[in-house]
């Protein structure tokens, strides 16, 4: 296929935006960039998508999403708001997730997906928890990222906080589909998994061995790291070592991990998180609504530290991350210096890209060059003052919206155009989703705490 007249946006480095370009796209992935008559030349028989002056540029990428979330939206919380963080655990999302089995995991990562292919977010790193329904949760989820065309990382978070056993079918189940999609096969090759673990605070030392044992070399790990002083509190309890400590005793970190939050770690954490190589997702609205304090980003970046974007859970729209990130630090800090938008591009284009590329190595993700996977959205945005590379990051922030995403792409696959979704029945997954939203409230109730 074809994508000509568009306006290039390639996030290589130095970024570029290419007027009146072209984009071939062959087996899924980039063949060509040139300009448009040069490429229609080449190219005449080509199937053509007309992009009409729109910014062309690669998919979005969330390095940190869980699908299992969607009825939590509307629900509410019995009894007083909770207080702190490890009461929201405890009164929301620890008994939200016992609630799902095999028909609302689906339709809950259903919604997500839908909302990621309108919105333009075309790679997401998941993380899955549905206590009562562990073992071959990951394929559900699996099926549904075939259905929409989409890529992703799956991942079950192993806990102890259900018992000994549901740890254990937890550590299966990563092990069962890691095996599954080492074949690359898994979706066409655009499902790939890693390890996922809860949290150091939900973690006995022996499950932490546990998994570490079960898991072969090069594959890595993907957990929450201090959310909340709780998990450090909790970490020097039981280890004596604060969380990135400990999970490094136990050889968690490295290359292939990638740990979320960091909100209250030390700068020795943050050091031994930069020698490791380990990766770092930040997610400022999830941080915000939970009250636990900003993530030091900006600290992590200039000790090293890979710091991603991701969003928790909240609506597949990465452009509202980027702005709450933007925004968040100048507040939290009470310097508008605070947060440059280039640093905002740093974690939510270049190093999603990067983070990206460690699951889907075979070819470039996130950029726009000739052998790159072909990722694309059309972004209909009409400057009203001139947009260069120099300045892009603040159209973003300031002029971008996710509503002017109109084609979305994954794999060369398109997904969306015009508007319109291709691959998912918005209609009939929302009426589904909202079919079993009354038992799945029903069942929340039933294992919240009382108290
Ligand atoms: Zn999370």
């Amino acid at each position: 296929m074809l994508i000509k007249n568009a306006k290039l946006v390639t996030w290589g480095l130095p970024n570029q935006i290419l007027e009146d370009h072209a984009v071939y796209v062959q087996d899924g992935v980039i063949a060509e960039i040139g300009s448009t008559s040069e490429l229609e030349d080449r190219y005449p028989e080509a199937e053509v998508l007309d992009a009409g002056g729109q910014y062309l540029m690669p998919g979005n990428i969330c390095a940190h999403t869980h699908f299992y979330g969607a009825y939590a939206r509307g629900m509410a919380i019995p009894g007083p708001a909770p207080k702190d963080f490890p009461e929201i655990l405890a009164k929301l999302w620890w008994p939200l997730d016992k609630a799902l089995d095999e028909a609302s995991v689906r339709a809950s990562a259903l919604v997500h997906l839908v909302d990621a292919v309108k919105h333009g977010t075309t790679t997401l790193i998941d993380h899955h928890a549905s206590p009562n329904f562990i073992d071959g949760s990951l394929d559900v989820i699996a099926e549904a990222v075939d259905q929409a065309g989409l890529r992703a990382v799956l991942c079950y978070e192993v806990t102890d906080r259900d018992g000994e056993a549901k740890a254990k079918v937890g550590i299966a189940e990563n092990l069962r589909f890691l095996k599954r999609t080492h074949t690359g096969e898994v979706a066409g090759g655009r499902v790939a998994a890693t390890f996922g673990l809860h949290a150091s605070l939900t973690l006995s030392e022996a499950t932490l061995e546990a998994c570490r044992e079960a898991v072969p070399e090069g594959v890595g790990f993907h957990i929450h790291v201090a959310e909340h002083e709780a998990d450090e509190e909790d970490s020097l309890a039981k280890s004596g070592l604060r969380v990135v400590n400990r999970l490094q005793k136990h050889g968690i970190l490295g290359p292939h991990t990638l740990v979320a939050h960091g909100v209250h770690i030390d700068g020795a954490e943050m050091a031994l998180l930069a020698e490791t190589g380990t990766w770092l997702t930040h997610q400022p609205r999830s941080n915000m609504n939970n009250g636990v304090g900003a993530a030091e980003v900006e600290a992590m970046m200039k000790a090293g530290i890979k710091v991603c974007l991701g969003n928790d859970g909240f609506s597949q729209t990465m452009w509202e991350e980027w702005k709450a990130a933007y925004l968040l630090h100048k507040v939290w800090h009470r310097d508008p210096r605070r947060m440059n938008g280039a640093d905002v591009v740093q974690m939510g284009a270049y190093n999603n890209a990067a983070l990206a590329g460690v699951f889907f190595p075979d070819a470039p993700i996130g950029q726009l060059v000739p052998g790159a996977h072909a990722d694309l959205i059309l972004v209909d945005y009409h400057p009203n003052t001139t947009c260069t590379p120099d300045n892009l990051p603040w159209h973003i922030l300031f002029g971008f919206h996710e509503s002017m995403v109109t084609m979305t792409m994954v794999a060369g696959k398109v997904l969306m155009r015009n508007g319109e979704l291709l691959t998912l029945d918005e209609e009939a997954i929302t009426a589904e989703a909202k079919a079993q939203a009354p038992e799945v409230w029903e069942r929340y109730r039933q294992f919240v705490p009382k108290n």
